[in-house]
């Protein structure tokens, strides 16, 4: 008795902790995945387990998520990071001081960023096979393909670098694949030995969770990420797996109207007297067009265009937008448009930007599902706003 109160009742912090949580129990034939949150996991006897130890290192829920990432990209093995870019650092971390990569030129800007932090690395136009074989040095450890590139949207012809890289047994070909998901493009049925994700795009598509994959089939690659995955830490929580994975459920359904309605959409805009250019990869007009059609099952929602004015009409434009919403981002539900200039690519320098064709008006649109007539609607009253007594 203390102060004068009632007497506690004895036990009650261990009650609290462990009466009805007996780890055993949980053989529940759930049909929905259980989210397990537990950080570790009992152990029969000492170093003894029976499949987990400490979350870092592995947990049902990511586990259930990993298999089926694997399977959808016809993979051996899966791993999920905390984000897109903790995937990007996992994998490069594959490679040490004095190595070199060759990547796309055109490409996510937060990869070009990493990429320029640490190790060597030559960017050029990947839609020209020479331009890779001529860049491949000594110490190349690693090719990375973006393709679609980001934000042009070149195509890239995975079998014919894989084919180059191959001819030495040291470089490990990494495909991002976030722009069109294992359901309209699989890079490892084309040798890529590492498939990349930004789970945080379309693989989940609802625009509230970051996360990142890399989907293997080497074993011996596998173990080395699966090392990394957890000496460094950069792991996600149960939760964004249980998201990303009931996700995976709509994936194809997901894509198919993404598909379709942004193909009305560029071709709508092809025939708009103030846009110049569309560049999307189902249309006959793409440059690519027949390697769009060897590799990809169909082209996802995200594209780009130009039009006829300046900076001043994609900021007219793009804040005149109501169904769209102007921010970073592609593959959700929700449809986006954004200036790469300004935003998505601002972290490129200016002259790698130049070089590119990223002008001030260049806009990247991400086609949610939404009615298509509606985004159509919004599209135009914008460009109305935008081209108004100029
Ligand atoms: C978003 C994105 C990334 C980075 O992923 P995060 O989940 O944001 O870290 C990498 N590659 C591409 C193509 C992306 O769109």
């Amino acid at each position: 008795m203390e102060n004068g109160f009632l007497e506690q009742k004895p036990g009650f912090a261990t009650m609290a902790i462990h009466v009805g949580q007996d780890p055993e129990k949980w053989k529940s034939a759930s049909v929905v995945p259980p989210i397990v949150t537990s950080t570790t996991f009992k152990q029969p006897a000492p170093a003894e387990h029976t499949g987990f130890e400490y979350g870092r290192s592995g947990n049902p829920t990511r586990n259930t998520l990993e298999e089926c990432l694997a399977a959808l990209d016809n993979g051996k093995y899966g791993l999920t990071f905390a984000s897109g870019l903790g995937a990007t650092t996992t994998i490069v971390s594959l490679l040490s001081n004095g190595d070199h990569i060759v990547s796309s030129d055109d490409l996510y800007g937060g990869t070009n960023r990493l990429l320029r932090m640490g190790i060597q690395t030559t960017f050029t136009d990947f839609t020209d096979a020479e331009n890779v074989k001529n860049a491949i040095q000594d110490n190349t450890k690693m090719i990375w393909i973006e393709t679609p590139t980001n934000p042009l949207l070149k195509v890239v012809d995975i079998a014919v670098i894989t084919k180059i890289a191959k001819a030495r047994s040291d470089i490990i070909v990494v495909v991002d694949n976030t722009f069109l998901t294992s359901y309209l493009q699989r890079p490892l049925d084309f040798g890529a030995d590492v498939v990349m994700y930004s789970l945080t795009k379309y693989m989940n598509g609802h625009s509230d969770v970051i996360m990142g994959a890399a989907i293997v089939n080497d074993d011996e690659l596998e173990k080395r990420l699966r090392f990394l995955q957890n000496a460094m830490g950069v792991v996600p929580s149960p939760i964004d797996c249980y998201f990303v994975n009931r996700s995976l459920k709509t994936l194809a359904l997901r894509m198919e109207q993404h598909k379709k309605s942004s193909m009305i959409i560029a071709k709508w805009l092809q025939k708009h007297s103030k846009i110049t250019e569309v560049l999307h990869p189902g249309l006959a007009t793409h440059p690519q067009y027949s390697i769009a059609r060897k590799q990809m099952t169909g082209h996802s929602g995200v594209f780009s265009f130009k039009h006829t004015g300046g900076l001043a009409e994609s900021r007219k434009f793009l804040s005149s937008l109501k169904v769209f919403t102007l921010a970073e981002s592609l593959g959700g539900y929700e449809s986006l448009a954004e200036l790469p200039s300004l935003m998505t690519h601002a972290s490129v320098p200016a002259e790698q930007r130049a070089e590119l064709g990223i002008t001030d008006s260049l806009i990247r649109i991400s086609v949610g599902l939404e009615d298509t007539e509606d985004l159509i609607d919004d599209l135009e009253q914008a460009f109305r706003q935008a081209f108004k007594a100029l």
